[in-house]
């Protein structure tokens, strides 16, 4: 891996250096040019109605495949993009890539659900991002209802005002607010109380392998306090066929995970697009990687 790509930047490898760093030092001089050179694709998971099996939304989720280090994880380079400010320009991409995807089935003739993208609260930093984000469903002629905005409270809002309004010109239009990761940041109930969120998704943390009687009662309270809020709730990280039931008897509207389906190439989420109801693989974990 010592190989540098790079012009101008160098940083040979050498025994001494610790291999994250010297990864995270590539990654990040990279990143710029991963657009422009086509590494950055994005994977579909689809997000099932309970009650039906039935794939009713999906989660567009970031890939990088870098040169060198192959497949790299959004939880590797999106820290990297939001310290060196280019998560913009990756929000902005991603939105876009969507978009394009969206009108392109709508030409196909394909069924469409709603999409939703992650956007980093960093992202909410610069200025009207709203109206970045609606340009680009205007240029691609994407109904915004189509369009889904999942925030965690990784990291605090900082200009709440410039979000609340940015945010209900979005939401005027149609755009959907989703809190992701939910129970797990500083502030969960304050964004409730404060934002017009749309679902909740209950952070797989609290979905785990052997689902504790506390992880149990908090999943079940969180359901009850969305849904006297009015609003919709989506479990993460579903693997086995006893969470399913347990969240099927606690009343839970939709969940995303293995269990129905990993994340998936354009080209194979768009069957599900006309096969939209899906079946149960329980499989065991060690067959659970993406392709
Ligand atoms: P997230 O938004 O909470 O996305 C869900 C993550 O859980 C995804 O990981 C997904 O592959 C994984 N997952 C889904 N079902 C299961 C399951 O049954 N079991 C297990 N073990 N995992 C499951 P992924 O794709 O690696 O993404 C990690 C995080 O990176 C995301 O968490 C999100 O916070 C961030 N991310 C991904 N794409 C983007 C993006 O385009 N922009 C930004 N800002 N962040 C992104
Ligand atoms: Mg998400
Ligand atoms: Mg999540
Ligand atoms: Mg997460």
């Amino acid at each position: 891996h010592s190989k540098s790509r790079g012009k101008s930047t160098y940083l040979i490898y050498t025994p001494s250096m610790d291999i994250e760093s010297f990864k995270a030092f590539e990654l990040e001089r990279d990143l710029r040019k991963a657009i422009k050179q086509n590494e950055l694709s994005l994977y579909f998971q689809p997000i099932v109605q309970l009650e039906t099996n039935q794939m009713v939304r999906a989660e567009a989720l970031l890939r990088w495949n870098h040169p060198d280090w192959k497949l790299v994880s959004p939880n590797e380079f999106i820290p990297i993009a939001e310290e060196n400010g280019f998560i913009h320009n990756l929000t902005d991409w991603t939105l876009w890539s969507v978009c394009t995807t969206l009108s392109r089935w709508k030409e196909q003739a394909l069924p469409l659900i709603p999409i939703s993208i992650n956007v980093s609260p960093k992202r909410f930093l610069m200025g009207d991002w709203a109206d970045a984000f609606i340009r680009i469903m205007e240029e691609t002629k994407v109904d915004p209802a189509l369009i889904e905005l999942e925030i965690t409270e990784s990291v605090l809002i900082q200009n709440e005002e410039g979000f609340q309004r940015n945010i209900e010109k979005l939401k005027t239009l149609g755009v959907k607010l989703s809190l992701d990761d939910f129970g797990t940041g500083y502030s969960s109930l304050l964004y409730l109380k404060k934002y017009n969120v749309d679902n909740v998704k209950i952070d797989r943390s609290f979905i785990n392998e052997q689902m504790s009687k506390k992880d149990c009662t908090i999943t079940k309270a969180i359901i009850r306090l969305t849904h006297e809020l009015g609003m919709e709730v989506i479990a993460e990280g579903v693997e086995t066929k006893e969470q399913l039931q347990l969240l099927k008897k606690s009343g839970c509207d939709q969940v995303q995970g293995y269990l129905f389906s990993k994340p998936l190439l354009k080209e194979h989420f768009e069957k599900l697009l006309v096969q939209p109801v899906l079946t149960i693989k329980e499989k065991p974990k060690n067959e659970m990687k993406e392709e």
